[in-house]
């Protein structure tokens, strides 16, 4: 089986046709991760022994047959949980904590004949556009390996971008999946918030954190969606979500005049006048709109996602959760505290907490915390008021390529910029998914460009169905 052009899709038919046994394919993404991840370092962990045996579970009892993924080697960010499995959140806090349940979605990729292949690296708690937050060293760009991969989710991207897996969960929270995947040049699908339970997913800010997927083709996005959503009694805000398509005849592709202003970088703008004449000879109508509050995006971002981290992350106390050696001898309540979370955590997220538990403090609420959330609803408005004119909104997934290692380490904010096109999805809780502009072999010596296709709430099926055509006439 050739693990670099096969997709969930022809992967199953290859299995269902006798070609391969599972066990044979999951051997071979085994043995590429052995041959290519000392180099990338996408992976904190591999399930080799346990993967082989649930391939060979699913070669005997037959679920070939009638299973969606039926031995699809699946990875999954180290923010998820896996019973009897370490989670790290690639935090030293919890370097050796083992988890006690199943997150939701690990329960269904399993029921769905998935074979879960192993844990992938991340920015610490997820925060982070590199992986150079991770405390247990970044992962490489496959197609640079001097540049970053993206982040947070940065191992799940580059483990299917490098074949390592045929797809990968992540989280995205201000775009940890989409801007990855436009790294990497693979797909990367941010669902509606609420569409995908997070129920084993350590939280980094409730209101924003959504599970989605890294696969390389949209259909493959849309098989894992279809998988992984649904409600969960364990996930109050999860709901029971039927995608559907608009299915009127006529499909009009918004264009944002605000993301297609200064910061992007020539190339960039180039590629995405070529996606927009694209869609247009797919025969889609494209149309200005303006999303006018979209230059508070970064500023509202980085005041409620810190505010919901500080609140998230207090459980993480040496006590409850997180226990570092350091601490053992400490004395008093205070010191394990200070122990704990002075050496447990990074300087990103001590920078994020501190920030979290000022704006949520007396006297600078008002004036901080709840004037974003104004705003934030303000944001919300303006993509309601744009779906009234126009079907999905297309827009550059990030405004520049993958950067190199230690390029934006030194300024915060500079990093912080590389979201500011993902981050307003997250405010207003649309569906949102990266598509590559073209197929990206590893290899190529290119480096990958991505663009991004957001619907309104639960519109999932539409950013399929266009992604599918796009696939089809410009990705083969
Ligand atoms: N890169 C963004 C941040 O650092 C987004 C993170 C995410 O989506 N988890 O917060």
């Amino acid at each position: 089986m050739d693990t670099k052009t096969v997709s969930i899709n022809s992967f199953v038919k290859g299995l269902r046709a006798g070609a391969y046994s599972a066990a044979e394919a999951i051997e071979a993404f085994l043995e590429n991760i052995k041959d290519k991840d000392g180099d990338i370092h996408a992976f904190l962990e591999t399930y080799r022994e346990e993967a082989l045996a649930e391939a060979a579970r699913v070669d005997s009892v037959g679920e070939v047959k009638n299973k969606s993924l039926a031995g699809i080697p699946v990875a999954l960010k180290d923010n998820m949980l896996v019973a009897g499995h370490r989670v790290t959140a690639g935090s030293k806090i919890l370097e050796n904590y083992i988890a006690s349940y199943d997150a939701t979605v690990v329960e269904k990729l399993r029921s769905a004949g998935a074979v879960i292949i192993g844990k992938t690296n991340l920015d610490e708690f997820a925060m982070g556009s590199s992986t150079e937050n991770s405390a247990f060293g970044p992962t490489k760009n496959p197609h640079n390996i001097l540049c970053v991969p993206g982040g947070s989710s940065g191992g799940s991207a580059a483990a299917v971008a490098s074949d390592m897996a045929l797809a990968a969960l992540g989280s995205d929270t201000g775009g940890s999946i989409r801007q990855p995947a436009a790294f990497c040049g693979v797909v990367g699908m941010k669902p509606t918030y609420g569409a995908v339970s997070r129920h084993g997913l350590i939280a980094m800010a409730s209101s924003l954190d959504q599970i989605g997927s890294f696969t390389k083709t949209v259909e493959d996005a849309e098989i894992i969606f279809d998988v992984i959503r649904g409600n969960d009694h364990y996930d109050a805000t999860s709901v029971k979500s039927v995608p559907e398509t608009k299915g009127k005849n006529e499909f009009i592709v918004g264009i944002p005049k605000e993301y297609f202003g200064e910061g992007l970088t020539p190339e960039i703008g180039k590629a995405m006048e070529e996606v927009i004449a694209r869609f247009e000879k797919l025969g889609f109508k494209t149309k200005e709109v303006s999303l006018p509050h979209t230059k508070y995006a970064l500023s509202v971002y980085y005041l409620v996602m810190p505010a919901e981290v500080s609140a998230n992350l207090a459980r993480f106390d040496g006590i409850r959760y997180g226990r570092i050696p350091e601490a053992a001898d400490a004395e008093t309540l205070r010191d394990i505290y200070a122990l704990q979370r002075g050496k447990g955590f990074g300087a990103e997220v001590r920078r994020r907490v501190f920030l979290g538990t000022f704006v949520l403090s007396a006297g600078y609420y008002d004036a901080y915390y709840a004037k974003a959330q104004k705003v934030r609803t303000l944001m919300a408005r303006d993509f309601e008021g744009a779906f009234e004119s126009v079907d999905v909104l297309l827009a550059p997934t990030t405004p520049t390529t993958a950067f190199k290692f230690g390029e934006k380490t030194q300024d915060p904010v500079q990093m912080y910029l590389s979201d500011i096109f993902t981050i307003p999805a997250n405010l207003a809780g649309i569906p949102a998914i990266s598509i590559p502009v073209e197929k990206y072999e590893v290899g190529s010596g290119k480096l990958p460009i991505g663009f991004q296709l957001m619907a309104p709430h639960f519109r999932e099926a539409d950013l399929f169905m266009l992604g599918k055509k796009y696939d089809e006439a410009y990705r083969k």
